[in-house]
């Protein structure tokens, strides 16, 4: 590859937790790196990203914050800044807002982009979305940007996180004209619109629909609130902390080609932990490190199955709630402001200022919900064949960004390179991590996974292109 004179360029597009931890584990790196990284992200504040931007003191985040510094090997990173904070004036919350969250990492952030590390790496932000990256002749790529600004790097790293949730049933999609029809329900006021006395109808009822209660709650809404769940659950709760652990046992699946063997083998030790007086909790959670690896240990057609008859049951489980959110659903189903209906929403249908919704489920009888509101919690899109994004359509027409055939993320390599068609690393030097990169380990989504990843990439990037510098 041919490359230009020093600085070597890096492009991160994607301000959220993702891209922040990768820019800042650049700057820990050893030195001397002649390095600088331009950070793309739209939002006037980088750092918290779509997960940890709301001003919304009700959204707790779901990990303790043992487990929620931005580096693996500083674990006490957050807990120690958060027990400096207002929020532990009486004592370190055991889960803390999101968006204390969003300003640890913003913070952190900031300190970064004020002066170059002592690495020698500088970070700058831009506060535009990035719309296109057409390969050069030379090799790097131009990150195009939307206020018109081209960014020349040699190499660039999609950080893209999480997109809102497809329709959730068809084909008359009228319902998305709606006024009442919430499609993004991490879009800015979208809850606003939603009047005290109105009932509300939730599609999904994993962590975004109960954030959703808790924001409807949190702003005086005492109208009932329907929620159409798959299976009829909700995400556990955690735990109390401190609680006994349960060692791993990977070793004992290595070689489980089955999702029923595993399922099988997971379910005894979650017996034996019993009898000892442990939960099934410490028994999932003794698993994390190693889920990825159990993922891509599984043939395709077991990964199949896992998704269509596990994948709902995995995540209620292992997503878990903070207690205090267990305890808002428990007393709000009690007092018949919320009813949970299991079953698929497999139609929605506009009628005047109403939206009536059609819940089907195997063996039973056609129900009808109606409500003047109805909001989309069904999860982000994750199908890369679908996100229309101008950069995404791009990357996906040049033939560089291919998704992958379980409409999980991204096909990379093992480093996080983007893949073309032909399997091999796309030219450019193009590079992914978060959500994306739920192709290779399904388990890419929170801060213990992501903070890792953007770890090894800061290794793999400063090896792989500093070094070959003139
Ligand atoms: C509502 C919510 C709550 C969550 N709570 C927790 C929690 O409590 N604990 C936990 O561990 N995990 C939680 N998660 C998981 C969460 O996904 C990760 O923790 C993490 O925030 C993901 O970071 P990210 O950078 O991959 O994505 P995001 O935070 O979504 O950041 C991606 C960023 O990319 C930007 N972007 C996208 N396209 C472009 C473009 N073309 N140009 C420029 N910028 C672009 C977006 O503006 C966005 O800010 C939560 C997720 C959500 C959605």
């Amino acid at each position: 590859m041919p490359l230009a004179a020093r600085p070597y360029a890096l492009t991160i597009i994607g301000g959220g937790f993702a891209g922040t931890a990768l820019a800042l584990h650049l700057t820990r790196l050893p030195g001397p790196l002649s390095l600088e990284v331009a950070l793309v992200e739209p939002r006037p504040l980088a750092g918290p990203g779509l997960a940890y931007s709301p001003p919304r003191p009700e959204l707790l985040l779901n990990v303790r914050p043992a487990g929620l510094s931005l580096y693996a090997d500083e674990p006490a990173h957050f807990a120690q800044w958060l027990a400096r904070q207002p929020e532990a004036a009486s004592g370190t919350p055991d889960f803390a807002p999101r968006a204390t969250y969003g300003r640890y990492l913003a913070q952190e952030l900031a300190a970064a982009l004020a002066a170059p590390a002592a690495n020698g790496v500088r970070l700058r932000h831009f506060a535009t979305e990035a719309i296109a990256a057409p390969l050069l002749p030379d090799g790097r790529r131009a990150v195009q940007l939307a206020d018109g600004r081209t960014l020349a790097s040699h190499a660039t790293v999609l950080a893209l996180g999480n997109f809102p949730p497809p329709p959730p049933a068809g084909p008359d999609y009228r319902y998305l004209r709606h006024p009442g029809y919430h499609a993004d329900p991490w879009a800015t006021g979208s809850l606003a619109r939603i009047g005290a006395e109105e009932p509300v109808v939730l599609i999904g009822a994993g962590l975004t629909a109960v954030d959703m209660l808790l924001a409807l709650r949190a702003q005086g809404h005492h109208a009932p609130v329907e929620v159409v769940a798959r299976r009829g659950h909700w995400p556990a709760a955690h735990g109390p902390a401190g609680g006994p652990t349960y060692p791993n046992f990977y070793p004992e699946l290595k070689a489980e080609p089955t999702v029923a063997g595993t399922l099988r083998r997971v379910r005894q030790h979650i017996a034996r932990a019993a009898a000892q007086g442990i939960g099934w909790r410490a028994v999932i959670d003794a698993l994390r490190p190693d889920l990825g690896h159990i993922w891509a240990g599984w043939p395709l057609a077991e990964q199949v199955r896992f998704l269509r008859h596990l994948a709902g049951r995995w995540s209620q489980v292992r997503h878990r709630i903070a207690p205090s959110g267990a305890a808002m659903l428990a007393e709000q189903t009690a007092s018949g402001h919320l009813r949970t209906i299991p079953g698929r929403a497999v139609a929605i249908l506009p009628d005047h200022e109403l939206l009536r919704v059609e819940v089907a489920r195997a063996g039973q009888p056609i129900q009808w919900l109606a409500a003047p509101h109805v909001i989309c919690c069904a999860g982000p899109l994750l199908d890369y064949s679908r996100i229309a994004t101008p950069l995404v359509q791009q990357l996906r027409a040049d033939g560089c960004l291919t998704p992958d055939v379980l409409h999980l993320g991204i096909r990379t390599d093992a480093s996080g390179a983007l893949l073309g068609a032909n399997g091999h690393p796309s030219a450019g030097s193009l590079f992914t991590l978060g959500a994306s990169r739920r192709p290779a380990y399904f388990e890419s989504t929170a801060v213990p996974e992501l903070r890792q990843q953007a770890a090894a990439l800061a290794d793999v990037l400063a090896k792989r292109y500093c070094s070959q510098l003139p």
